[in-house]
């Protein structure tokens, strides 16, 4: 057997690997001069070197045509968005008409409540996860008030009932059930941020079905890392941001999902032009016909400079396919387990789980010893040019992200928490 710790080892699976072409198509920051072990893909996505080009693109029409650059050109502005449709569909598994960029993530899960959360006397509740990331518990609360609910009684939190906030299936089923009269929506992450932890997203849909309540996920951390299959999953609406997997750039615009079977239906919305059917917009007419699918969401007119990035990204996804992408980030993450699993066990402990099927490229890992001693390991892996995340009171985020970390990045890693602890 090869040991695992050695150059060799990690040379053998980077050379053996078949997207390792990939990491040339992003700029990988540097540190003392040589490229950054970068695991923070769960935070901000490396900038992909197609992103330059969209973006001067744009400029460049904006230079030379100004107005005129809503209808020149095969990326004209007027149908910008519908450029990036269908690899935005193939990276989520849905319907090219369930798809759209728009926005930003915490806008678009306001937006989609605002139809896919209707609250009645009889059925007030919304539930989330106990520990949701803080934008998506505020827009929730938020959203249990406009509407005249009070979150001490309608807003349901679930409680892990797992080691280190882990969640099972039967915890979430227990108490959909408890709730079952009274829920209205059950909003869930594919992918919980702080734990790492993946959903069975077409089993809690069907949970949410079953119980008379609608389901929507924040796909944050799922989207560009998860292979989702959203139409299958049932689910009424998503939302995402892309620039963490996606690796699209800061503040990116963000995505948005809407189940086909409602793409005719005349919900409730709060509509702007963009959402018209485009065949009449320009018209100009007072009365909102909304398009069909989840362009009937959009408000405003795309930020066009904000989602050129995304044109690049999406290229890549495409051309690596996610079945691909999926298995790399399997080996990555399953090495990084066996490394910790061989000598840091005395320092890290896994806090993600370790089924490979309820995970994403992510493992968060609580510093044994408490805060002092994990901020002391943090600062000593940012100095050494290991860059990961930080989560109160003691938690380090890795995730190795399949576009462009490799095998290596993962031992540096590992050697500098050897380094840290000896
Ligand atoms: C990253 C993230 C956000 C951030 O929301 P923005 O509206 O994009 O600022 C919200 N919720 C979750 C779960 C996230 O992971």
């Amino acid at each position: 057997m090869t040991d695992l710790h050695t150059d060799a080892h990690t040379a053998a699976l980077d050379a053996a690997d078949p997207l390792r072409g990939f990491r040339d198509e992003f700029l990988i920051p540097r540190h003392d001069g040589q490229p950054m072990a970068y695991f923070v893909g769960n935070s901000l996505g490396l900038q992909p070197r197609g992103a330059r080009a969209h973006v001067e693109t744009v400029l460049r029409k904006w230079e030379e045509d100004a107005v005129e650059g809503h209808f020149t050109g095969e990326a004209q502005w007027m149908s910008y968005h519908e450029l990036v449709r269908e690899p935005l569909a193939r990276l989520v598994g849905a319907k090219p008409v369930e798809v759209v960029a728009m926005n930003t993530l915490t806008v678009n899960l306001h937006l989609l409540m605002a139809s896919f959360y209707r609250p009645t006397r009889e059925r007030p509740a919304l539930l989330i996860e106990a520990g949701a990331f803080p934008s998506d518990r505020h827009a929730a609360e938020s959203q249990v008030r406009f509407h005249g609910f009070d979150p001490a009684t309608d807003l349901i939190e679930v409680q892990p009932d797992g080691p280190g906030g882990l969640f099972s299936m039967d915890a979430i089923a227990a108490e959909i059930e408890r709730h079952r009269d009274r829920l209205a929506l059950v909003l869930w992450p594919g992918v919980q941020y702080r734990t790492g932890q993946a959903f069975d997203l077409k089993a809690i849909a069907g949970l949410a079905h079953a119980a008379g309540a609608q389901c929507g996920f924040d796909l944050a951390h799922a989207v560009g890392n998860l292979h989702l299959q959203l139409h299958d999953s049932g689910a009424d609406f998503a939302a995402w941001c892309h620039y963490k997997y996606v690796n699209s750039g800061p503040g990116a615009v963000g995505g948005a999902f809407v189940h086909e079977r409602h793409a005719h239906a005349d919900l409730p919305r709060f509509a702007g032009w963009w959402g018209h059917d485009a065949s009449s917009r320009f018209r100009m007419g007072p009365e909102f016909h909304p398009a069909p699918g989840a362009d009937g969401w959009q408000l405003s007119n795309p930020p066009i400079l904000a989602m050129a990035p995304l044109r690049a990204s999406l290229e890549l996804f495409d051309r690596a396919g996610l079945p691909a992408l999926r298995a790399k980030s399997r080996s990555l993450t399953g090495y990084l387990e066996a490394l910790i699993d061989a000598g840091l066990g005395d320092v890290l402990e896994i806090v993600t789980p370790r089924d490979p099927a309820q995970r994403g490229c992510q493992l968060s890992l609580r510093v044994r010893g408490g805060r002092e001693q994990g901020r002391a390991l943090f600062e000593h892996l940012a100095a050494h040019g290991v860059l990961g995340d930080w989560r109160e009171p003691d938690v380090i985020r890795i995730s190795p992200a399949p576009l462009y970390n490799n095998h290596a990045d993962v031992l540096r890693f590992a050697r500098a928490v050897a380094g840290w602890r000896a």
